[in-house]
């Protein structure tokens, strides 16, 4: 699993909605991946946040910025994820 996969599917990680393959491989690149872990757990606070202020599924607005953010994140060279 590359980078970018893990990306895409981090919210549907911490909402605990992937199949148990993908939940598996997504841990395995976590594990691996210095990066991937710190974004998850960026992403982990940033959605608690959101899921205080209004107790319902993600708009997928809010996901696409935080995809903006990752990307912006990752071209600031101060980690360099595989
Ligand atoms: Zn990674």
């Amino acid at each position: 699993m590359k980078c970018r996969e893990v990306v895409e599917l981090m919210t549907d990680y911490l909402e605990g909605a992937l199949s148990a393959i993908d939940r598996h491989r997504f841990e395995e690149h976590i594990a691996g991946c210095d990066g991937c872990r710190a974004y998850l757990e960026q992403m982990r606070i940033t959605l608690s946040q959101v899921h205080r202020l209004a107790d319902e599924p993600i708009p997928e607005r809010v996901q696409e910025q935080l995809l903006e953010a990752f990307r912006s994140w990752k071209s600031t060279g101060r980690s360099t994820p595989s």
